[in-house]
């Protein structure tokens, strides 16, 4: 290092003096200096140099005493590698005004070798007494290592910078997004993918919360994902417990993939988020998973995704006992339409014939198409008995054919296509589903064994009960329009033994099968709501007997009871279909009673009251049917306008050998007492029963005892007395 006031010391007069005096310590001393050292006359010419001075330059002192550096042709650059002008060197500089110059960096190209040594370069002038330049002591060190050094750094910088461009261009270039934000959640930075991602540039995104690129709950729950990485360390967060989304400054939601990584940052951690959107993936999952669960052609599920289907409804019905349906379904004489129509043709028809079986079915039941033209129809939730299960599953089956006759468009053809069906029923059986197939694809060869256009169910019994419904059906349709019912009466007495009214109990005279009771029709009428029809009958026909019986001796004050099924009475015209039988048979109201049954409760209670009321305020009455064996919720009871609770049979039979039908009917005596009810008990065919339930105050009776149901002409007005019965 130049000691720049050692040198300035050495200018000193007083110096000057002693060197004179000690010349050879003084020639030793810059002759050995570390430090280059010059002296230089007034025109700049050379006159002393040291030897660091020499070695630094690469010259002798021959070839530099008496040259100006000038002259010596040294190519002398500036710090920045441009020409320097001859006048602004130090030393002419120095010499031009008569002050230091200081700190000058220069490049020398060493004359000899050419090669470039960079100097820190001082000059000095020495004045005399008249302040003349007499001459410059020029002193240079050699930084050369130093400015090697500086350029290092220099360039460590510049590849430092066009690494963080070059990061910055990798970052803009990749399709994820790279969000960074700091511990409040504020974005830091945001890429272009970020940008083409969620629509904000990234002047509209830095400095605000990452909660807005979020769908809710994340939206209203600022930093959720980032607690969630700090509670638990997981960078990712997709899918679980459920998919996130991410919004788009339009509101438009996508889903996305997070990685969240901590990085540290200078003052504090910056969270570092990867976002990817994965609509493409979902979609392609999406695309993927209707390729391998749906049929192209139909878009109904495949053979593959209905046995999963069938799967979780066989366990689902073994669960919770109730029945479930497979009809399997093949088209007959398809392949002939395909053969002569062409493939073209075939598949119109097939797209047809999937719509209609969607038609046909509820929500809840789903059809597939097994290949070729095979179809499946799956019936879920059909009825825990298996009666009625199969009766349900036969109705859609028979539904299912018709709507598969109808003809089809098929552009320039219409076409007439039938079908065959295999009908099986399954219950409590899980793992079931290959028998289940087999079982329906036998039922259906029997179907087409049948000639076709029919459907078959798999257990002979099942479908001998099936067909019989059926048959039974186009019977009572029939009988309906041919008039084939008829009213029986069943006699109702006092305490004692008077016969104060009757019950009117419907009877079907079957031209082959003869006289059958309602147990055999009435379900199927109300299944298939031929029951509104009936019904009405029963209705008309009961007030043409009242209005009959008005002025007939003893008959004249009594009631007639008619039984009114759920749907019956639910029917939209129901009242106004009573008020008009009573209107036009001119029956007396107040000798009508509706006799209703516990299990029509349950449905729509506050239209019942309505309906009761209307009804009652022409005079009619209403009797609870049955009346124990239901659900009646006391509540309920007590807003019903009831006259009379009717006591079921059941109880009836035991009463003398049961003591819990003992005391439900004296339980049902006294409530209906307290509740201002007249109650009658039903099923009395014994003179004990009759006794035991006169003793409990029972107000009237009905049963074999006192008569069965008869035609109207064997009703007598007057009962033989009582014999002694055991
Ligand atoms: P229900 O209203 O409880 O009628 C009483 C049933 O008990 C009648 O059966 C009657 O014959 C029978 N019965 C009467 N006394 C005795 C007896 O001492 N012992 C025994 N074992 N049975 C007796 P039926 O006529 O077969 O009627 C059965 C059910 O059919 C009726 O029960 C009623 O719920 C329904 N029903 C009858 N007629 C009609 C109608 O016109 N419309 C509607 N919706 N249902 C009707
Ligand atoms: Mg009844
Ligand atoms: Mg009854």
């Amino acid at each position: 290092m130049v000691e720049d006031e050692s040198i300035v010391a050495l200018d000193k007069a007083g110096i000057e003096q002693q060197l004179h005096d000690s010349e050879a310590r003084y020639r030793h001393l810059v002759r050995n200096l570390a430090v280059g050292v010059l002296v230089q006359g007034p025109q700049a010419e050379i006159r002393e140099s040291n030897r660091t001075a020499l070695d630094l330059l690469g010259l002798t002192e021959d070839e530099l005493l008496g040259k100006t550096s000038f002259d010596s042709g040294w190519k002398v650059v500036r710090d920045d590698g441009s020409d320097f002008p001859g006048p602004s060197h130090p030393v002419p500089r120095a010499i031009a005004t008569g002050q230091p110059v200081r700190h000058v960096v220069m490049g020398v190209f060493r004359p000899r070798t050419n090669d470039l040594v960079w100097l820190l370069v001082d000059a000095q002038p020495q004045l005399d007494a008249l302040g003349q330049v007499v001459e410059v002591v020029c002193t240079f060190v050699d930084i050369s290592d130093r400015r090697m050094a500086e350029a290092e750094l220099l360039v460590r910088e510049e590849s430092l910078r066009a690494s963080v461009l070059h990061t910055q261009a990798i970052l803009d270039n990749v399709v994820d997004a790279v969000i960074t934000i700091d511990g409040d959640g504020l974005v830091e930075s945001f890429n272009k993918a970020a940008t083409r991602m969620f629509g904000y540039t990234p002047d509209q995104a830095i400095g605000r919360n990452a909660s807005m690129l979020m769908a809710d709950p994340e939206r209203a729950f600022p930093d959720s994902y980032l607690r969630h990485h700090q509670d638990t360390g997981e960078a990712h967060r997709t899918g679980s417990p459920r998919e996130l989304q991410g919004r788009r400054k339009d509101g438009s939601l996508f889903p996305l993939d997070l990685a969240v990584s901590r990085a540290e940052g200078e003052r504090s951690p910056t969270w570092i988020g990867l976002v990817r959107d994965i609509s493409q993936q979902r979609q392609d999952e999406a695309q993927i998973h209707k390729l391998a669960f749906y049929d192209q052609l139909t878009g109904l599920p495949n053979r593959r995704l209905l046995i999963d289907r069938l799967e979780h409804v066989l366990t689902h019905a073994a669960r919770v006992g109730e029945h479930g349906a497979v009809l399997f379904l093949d088209l007959d004489n398809f392949k002939q339409l395909n053969e002569t129509l062409g493939h073209g043709m075939g598949d119109q028809l097939l797209v047809q014939v999937a719509q209609r079986l969607k038609d046909c079915v509820r929500e809840a039941d789903s059809v597939a198409r097994l290949g070729g033209d095979e179809f499946l129809v799956l019936l879920e939730g059909l009825a825990t008995q298996e009666r009625d299960a199969s009766a349900q599953a036969w109705d859609t089956s028979l539904k299912v054919l018709q709507a598969l006759n109808k003809p089809y468009d098929l552009g320039t053809q219409r076409h007439s296509c039938t079908a065959s069906i295999g009908v099986v029923l399954f219950k409590d059986r899980k793992n079931w589903v290959n028998d289940l197939l087999r079982m329906a694809d036998v039922a259906m060869y029997q179907a087409k064994a049948a000639g076709g256009n029919t459907a078959c169910f798999y257990d002979p019994a099942m479908q001998a009960t099936a067909e019989a419904r059926t048959q039974l059906e186009q019977d009572l349709r029939r009988g309906l329009a041919m008039r084939e019912f008829e009213l029986f009466y069943q006699v109702q007495v006092n305490l004692d033994r008077v016969p104060v009214g009757v019950e009117a109990l419907v009877r079907w005279r079957h031209p082959v099968r003869g006289l059958l009771p309602p147990a055999d029709f009435i379900a199927l009428a109300e299944q298939t709501g031929m029951i509104l029809e009936l019904g009405q009958w029963v209705v008309d026909t009961a007030c043409s007997q009242l209005a009959l019986w008005a002025n007939v001796p003893g008959k004249g004050d009594w009631t007639l009871a008619v039984n009114v099924s759920a749907s019956q009475f639910a029917h939209a015209s129901f009242v106004a279909n009573v008020f008009r039988a009573l209107d036009q048979t001119g029956a007396p109201a107040q000798r009508l009673k509706l006799e209703l049954t516990e299990s029509m409760l349950a449905v729509d209670i506050e239209d019942i009251i309505f309906k009761m009321l209307a009804i009652k305020s022409r005079g009619v009455s209403f009797g609870l049917d049955d009346f124990g064996t239901g659900y009646s919720s006391l509540s309920y009871l007590k807003r019903l306008p009831l006259a009379q609770l009717k006591i079921d049979r059941s109880f009836v039979r035991d009463i003398l050998s049961d003591p819990n039908d003992a005391a439900i009917v004296r339980a049902i005596l006294m409530l209906g007492h307290a509740m201002g009810l007249e109650v009658i008990a039903e099923g009395v065919e014994t003179a004990a029963q009759h006794e035991f339930l006169a003793r409990l105050g029972c107000d009237a009776f009905q049963g074999f005892l006192f008569g069965r149901p008869v035609p109207q002409a064997e009703l007598v007005a007057t009962l033989p007395p009582p014999t002694t019965c055991h």
